[in-house]
């Protein structure tokens, strides 16, 4: 039996210390950028649903598209503290441009960082970072979502070593504006004794590169209407042996590792945009007067304000506690499943809570509360949904309790 004080989680406190000065430059420079460039469209671009190609060359610019891509390949070699800070003001303005940066950075280029050979870096990382072309990522299909590893996208390797690859992949982020795609296909059938999550493998390949690559439907979303979802189909795609992007057959592995890395992000969009909808509601209700006093002097809005202020701020406790252990090389699943579990539940409620405090100017278009809601809410949704989060923590809790 451990004794009570071995049943912790490992190591690492958070890091409370303020934001240092290389922070503090970036995060100031980012700010003014997404007020002047990226705030006066994000409504209308909420209901036009265009693509923001030219926000994001020049976020490509400013290195942003590259954050953690390290500076040999053109990135910016951000920490992922400093990663999780980014992605959480670029949520608090505008939820569709955020999914996009944090996709291309912690999917698609973290899939390459993590299984590609020097090669493969040298070859895609350059003009992913610069955002000369978008990176997407490709692991749900139709019939396998939290359960990805039922993917029935196939590549069958040919007699002089290369792969043709057919099947069909769904929900997919840059899915039709991509440039650059990771798939994840079953190479070989389950070794014995192993799950079905064995014997799948990675491919990269850039899109001009190939034929019998094509775009399904684009979906119609509730939120994040700006950002591009597609479904992409696959029909005979012939790829080099050199696209197989980590072990043949082991690639479950290192899809973990990138679904850890990007669970980081979208922790940080669910805090962003829960962040945005608490700070609107505070200062409408300030300015709101009913009953003869702004509403938020009643006490049941302000103690909400004060329940929502110290959620979004333990969220943010959580996120950097992942974010210091994963650059520590440490473990870090359950923490942050964890950071992602509690910043989308309380970023959700922030928004929820923030629509109720503007009553009916929360249910309609003129403020954006409504959209940060529609916006926050995939964020319980995809990189895991809550249930798979639960399902991390709770298999991490009866392992250290069982024995
Ligand atoms: C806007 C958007 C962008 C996306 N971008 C990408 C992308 O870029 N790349 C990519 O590969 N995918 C992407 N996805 C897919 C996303 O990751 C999946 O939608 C998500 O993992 C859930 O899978 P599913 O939709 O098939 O739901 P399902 O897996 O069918 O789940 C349905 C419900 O059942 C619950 N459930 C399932 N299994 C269990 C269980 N064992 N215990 C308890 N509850 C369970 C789930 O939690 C959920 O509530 C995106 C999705 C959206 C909507």
């Amino acid at each position: 039996m451990t004794s009570t004080l071995d049943r912790t989680t490992p190591a690492i406190s958070p890091n409370v210390q303020p934001m240092n000065d290389d922070q503090r430059t970036i995060v100031s420079a980012l700010k003014s950028f997404l007020k002047n460039k990226v705030e006066p469209g994000a409504a209308e671009r909420d209901q036009t649903g265009e693509f923001p190609m030219q926000i994001v060359g020049e976020l490509g610019e400013m290195g942003i598209m590259g954050a953690q891509t390290p500076e040999e390949y053109g990135g910016s070699a951000l920490d992922t503290a400093t990663f999780a800070m980014i992605i959480e003001e670029i949520a608090a303005v505008d939820g569709s441009l955020c999914l996009t940066v944090a996709s291309h950075n912690s999917l698609c280029q973290g899939h390459i960082l993590i299984g590609g050979t020097e090669e493969q870096k040298q070859k895609f990382l350059p003009d992913l970072a610069s955002a000369k072309k978008l990176g997407a990522w490709g692991l749900t299909e139709p019939g396998s979502g939290s359960d990805s590893g039922g993917l029935q996208t196939k590549a069958v390797e040919q007699e002089d070593g290369s792969w043709m690859l057919n099947g069909s992949k769904n929900f997919i982020t840059q899915g039709s504006v991509g440039g650059t795609y990771v798939i994840l296909a079953r190479t070989d059938a389950a070794r014995e004794g192993k799950s079905k999550n064995d014997g799948i493998s990675a491919f990269v390949f850039n899109r001009d590169e190939v034929t019998g690559f094509s775009v399904g439907r684009k979906e119609d979303k509730l939120g994040l209407r700006s950002s591009d979802t597609a479904q992409l189909i696959f029909e005979d795609i012939h790829l080099p042996a050199d696209a197989l992007l980590g072990e043949r057959g082991n690639a479950f592995r290192d899809v973990m590792k990138v679904l850890d890395g990007g669970r980081v992000g979208i922790a940080a969009m669910g805090l962003g945009l829960g962040r945005a909808a608490f700070e609107f509601a505070a200062k409408y209700t300030l300015g709101r007067e009913q009953f003869g006093k702004p509403i938020a002097y009643n006490q049941d809005i302000s103690f909400r304000l004060a329940n929502m202020d110290t959620k979004l701020e333990a969220a943010r406790l959580l996120i950097r506690k992942a974010a210091d252990l994963k650059d520590a090389g440490e473990t870090f699943t359950t923490p942050v499943a964890r950071a992602k579990l509690f910043a989308t539940t309380v970023g959700v409620e922030a928004c929820d809570e923030a629509i109720q405090m503007l009553g009916g100017y929360g249910y309609v278009k003129e403020y954006p509360v409504e959209r940060f809601w529609r916006d926050n809410r995939l964020t319980r949704i995809g990189e895991g949904t809550d249930e798979v989060q639960r399902l991390v923590i709770s298999r991490d809790v009866l392992k250290r309790f069982a024995d």
